[in-house]
């Protein structure tokens, strides 16, 4: 029996692709359940091989297959190949196994001719459309196939239209085309020494010719080899009939959405134009109507459409984009992919399409990217808007806001006060600056990264925010800014979007979040498939409570020196760090106890029983001081105005003492449990406050089991030090208050040495929590508050790093360290409990690898949690799913 080469659309199968190749196997596939594609037949791969086999030449065997298939298309269409009364048109195009686009030739309006031009000129009542397709024929087939350079015909359409005093193509007449195809063909006849073939057939198999040919054309090869596509694979060819919207009243054209792909609504969305082709919707000289009117104007072709959307659904199990064509009463789909969408949409296409029974919930949450989440937790610049920024920083933390700029803390405090919108700009913020980011509706920072104090706050309290933003450069003493020659005055408004890092001048419409209850559903359905844990990191009974409206399950970081630098405390931290002897810090510690544990009171009973984990003071003490230039400046100006005052004495001694304790290198000294083992009092206070707050919590009803960390450890002797110190510290509140505290204690893992050393860490701690921020800055070395500015930002571009590091966890070098400590700990503790509560915690990659290396639970900022839940759920799913797929290969 002959070996088969050639397949109609209805024999062939989706999953044929090595045979039919991937444009092929599609088309049959669609055929195959049930849509109106425009027919055809795949010429095979093999069918390729065998040409170049017997020397470039197509067997009887195959010619006979090809012409015997016309034969099928021809009955099934109703048209002849050449007939001039219903001529057949068809598209010759390559379709290799893997995709390489617009690597190979196709040939469209296959089947033109001196008498067929004429057919289709009546048919369609539109000489000047037929005789136009017929000189996109002659010059497309003379390219590819005849091999006469395009150039050529260019160059006479530009004569005619020149000539005509013509500017565009669409001026042209069908007498002008008429007369472009005359020249056409004396063309070829000049460059071929013979005339533009008008056998039907015989186009159609030297078009299959070079098709066959182009797998081995320059760009083909070169593609290839960069691909490491194998070269033996070769193409299929496909000859498919082609369809004509503008065959009169009862044609036409549209594209459609099976969904509102803005809302996600289940109602067909979409446009059409009655009597016409693809390029006129595209160009838009007429208006489309809406595909709801097709209903009145087609109702059968209408009603086989909405079928047709209905199959399509069940079969990609998604919401569809749909390019149709309407042939004299006939419908055609031409393309169908999965549609664009907005996070709006996706969750409710994903929700809906699961109550329609086509998608599982596990396959519906994987069908949301959680970054999208980002979107509907925050304002956005209206879609609409057409981008014109003024320029660009990192994009720091989500969300869109307009206001004046400002350019103090205080002054966008005072501000805010009066109700009024503001926009902090700051070279970098510290948090001396915290009012003025709560004030602010958004703050831009021209320094500093990603893990930045203005971007780790910012997206604390799910404010917009713009960092590292070098372009801008600012002026604080003229109280303005430049980028450019562009100058933004104090007043000035600006918007900017924080999702993107794009500052714009003035007001730009905004949309605000929508929490729909398809969201909640969503995210109701990831809390029953995930394992890993989900806590926020929060320092304030705000912002505790945001975290369990968006579903934290506990705190997993508390800033405690972000509670000192309230504007009330900051002169008592300073009493406390200036003090010269312990007893002078014991005054001032007493004084910082109660409000301590006020603080702890107001987070315990937002959290209501769940886990808060407290970490004990962190950031080297010069960050409560007022500035070193700043206090020069003063102290210079003091000298010579006012040399004997009491502001004089005060200020000089600030200075020696902020001399005295300033570092070269802050971010690598006297900081962490650094503090707390020179200063063990600070720590004391800390712990005690926090047990006075458990028991005040207790005739509230309310049980806590607090988490009490200890920051920055790198051996186990600090650990075990600062250990004793809070036990001993409990031991002293519990016979005060004669009650018995349950509470942990465990330590940070953030520079390199303690992920090294976690076994002996382990012996000392309940738990272990990742502060990947620091030890990507300590595993790297690279300074977390310069890097992005200076050179991050160009190794990211480069592509000397895929990523940026403070913002997606380096899994193979920072992650490795993770993992090492998770082990360690492990070995030593098999309960101990493990989390991350770095930036990292709320980035889906990150996320899913601290699934894989088995973190018990992940914290990031409240507003990212639904983002955490959703892509913990994704995380469990996909590793479940990798374990089956392994489980069936081992089997086989
Ligand atoms: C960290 O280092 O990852 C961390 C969470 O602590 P901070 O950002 O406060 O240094
Ligand atoms: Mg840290």
């Amino acid at each position: 029996m002959n070996k088969k080469y050639v397949y109609m659309f209805d024999q062939g199968r989706g999953d044929k692709r090595e045979l039919l190749g991937g444009k092929g196997a599609n088309l049959a596939e669609m055929t195959r359940i049930g849509l109106p594609v425009p027919y055809g037949f795949t010429i095979s791969t093999e069918a390729c091989n065998a040409y170049y086999d017997a020397g470039k030449t197509i067997s009887e065997n195959i010619r006979q297959q090809i012409l015997e298939s016309l034969q099928n298309l021809e009955q099934q269409t109703g048209k002849t190949l050449g007939d001039p009364e219903n001529p057949l048109l068809v598209s010759v195009r390559s379709g290799a196994v893997h995709s390489m686009p617009g690597m190979m030739d196709t040939v469209l309006n296959l089947g033109m001719n001196d008498e067929t031009v004429e057919g289709m000129a009546k048919l369609t009542n539109n000489p000047r459309f037929a005789y136009d397709s017929y000189r996109r024929f002659i010059q497309m087939f003379s390219d590819v196939v005849l091999k006469v350079d395009g150039f050529y015909f260019e160059q006479l359409l530009e004569e005619v239209r020149e000539e005509k005093g013509y500017e565009t193509d669409p001026e042209m007449t069908a007498a002008d085309w008429q007369e472009v195809i005359q020249g056409y063909k004396e063309l070829v006849k000049k460059h071929t020494k013979s005339s533009f073939p008008q056998d039907p057939k015989e186009q159609m198999f030297l078009s299959v010719e070079a098709v066959f040919d182009s797998w081995n054309n320059q760009r083909a090869i070169v593609y290839r080899r960069l691909q490491k596509i194998p070269g033996h694979l070769g193409t299929a060819v496909n000859i498919q009939s082609m369809v004509f919207g503008n065959m009169g009243d009862d044609s036409g054209t549209g594209v459609a959405f099976t969904r509102n792909p803005s809302t996600g609504e289940a109602k067909l969305y979409g446009e059409y134009l009655i009597n016409a082709q693809g390029e006129d919707v595209v160009a838009g000289i007429r208006t489309p109507q809406p595909i709801v009117t097709l209903q009145n104007e087609m109702p059968e072709v209408y009603e086989q459409f909405v079928d047709t959307c209905n199959l399509l659904e069940k079969h990609y199990q998604d919401m569809q984009d749909i390019e149709f064509t309407v042939e004299r009463g006939q419908l055609f789909i031409l393309q169908t992919r999965n549609g664009k969408r907005t996070a709006q949409a996706a969750i409710k296409v994903a929700v809906d399409l699961v109550e329609e029974n086509i998608l599982s919930k596990r396959e519906a949450l994987l069908r949301v990217d959680p970054d999208q989440l980002n979107q509907l937790l925050h304002s956005r610049i209206d879609d609409a808007f057409v981008r014109n920024p003024l320029t660009k920083g990192l994009p720091a933390s989500p969300g869109a806001a307009t206001g004046k700029v400002v350019f103090d803390a205080d002054e966008a405090d005072r501000l805010a006060k009066e109700e009024k919108k503001v926009i902090l700009v700051r070279p970098e913020t510290t948090p001396d600056d915290i009012h003025g980011i709560v004030a602010a509706q958004a703050t831009v920072t021209s320094r500093g990264g990603m893990t930045s104090h203005a971007a780790v706050v910012a997206r604390g309290m799910g404010k917009a925010c713009i960092c590292g933003c070098e372009s801008v450069s600012i002026d604080l003493k003229e109280k303005r800014f430049k980028v450019g020659e562009t100058i933004v005055k104090e007043g000035d408004v600006i918007t900017i979007d924080g999702s993107t890092g794009e500052i714009f001048l003035g007001e730009i419409p905004m949309i605000d979040p929508q929490l729909s209850e398809e969201f909640q559903l969503l995210l109701t359905w990831a809390d029953q498939e995930r394992t890993l844990g989900v806590r926020a990191n929060a320092d304030n009974p705000e912002d505790a409570k945001k975290a369990v409206e968006f579903g934290a399950g506990g705190i997993g970081l508390c800033r405690t020196e972000h509670m000192f630098m309230d504007v009330a405390r900051i002169p008592i931290v300073q009493q406390m760090i200036l003090a010269d002897t312990y007893e002078e810090r014991e005054v001032a510690l007493s004084k910082l106890l109660p409000m301590q544990q006020e603080d702890f009171e107001g987070i315990f009973e937002a959290m209501q029983g769940r886990p808060v984990t407290i970490r004990l003071l962190d950031p080297p003490l010069h960050e409560f001081l007022p500035d070193k230039e700043e206090l020069l400046v003063d102290v210079t100006k003091l000298q010579m105005t006012s040399p004997e005052s009491e502001e004089l004495k005060q200020k000089e001694y600030l200075l020696r003492k902020v001399r005295q304790i300033d570092e070269f290198n802050p971010m690598l000294g006297h900081r962490g449990c650094r503090l707390g083992m020179t200063f063990p009092e600070i720590y004391e206070m800390q712990a005690k406050a926090i047990f006075y707050a458990i028991s005040k919590m207790r005739t509230k009803g309310i049980d806590v089991k607090p988490e009490i960390m200890i920051p920055l450890v790198g051996h186990v002797n600090e650990l075990k030090e600062m250990r004793r110190l809070v036990i001993n510290a409990g031991v002293q509140i519990e016979q005060e208050t004669g009650e018995d505290f349950d509470y942990l204690v465990g330590t940070m893992i953030e520079v390199p040495r303690a992920a090294l050393t976690a076994d002996q860490i382990a012996e000392e701690a309940d738990f272990f929590s990742f502060g990947t921020n620091d030890l990507t800055q300590s595993t790297f070395g690279y300074s977390r508050d310069d890097a992005e500015g200076k050179f991050l930002q160009s190794y990211i571009e480069s592509k000397v790093l895929p990523e940026n590091p403070f913002a997606v966890l380096d899994q193979d070098g920072v992650g490795k360290l993770v993992e090492t400590g998770v082990k360690l700990g492990r070995g030593t503790k098999p309960e101990l409990k493990t989390g991350i509560c770095g930036e990292h915690g709320g980035e889906k990659t990150s996320i899913e690898f601290c699934h894989e290396v088995g973190l018990d639970y992940v914290s990031c900022s409240p507003y990212r949690v639904p983002l955490a839940r959703l892509a913990a759920a994704q995380a469990t799913i996909k590793h479940e799913l990798r374990q089956s797929v392994a489980e069936f290969q081992a089997q086989k």
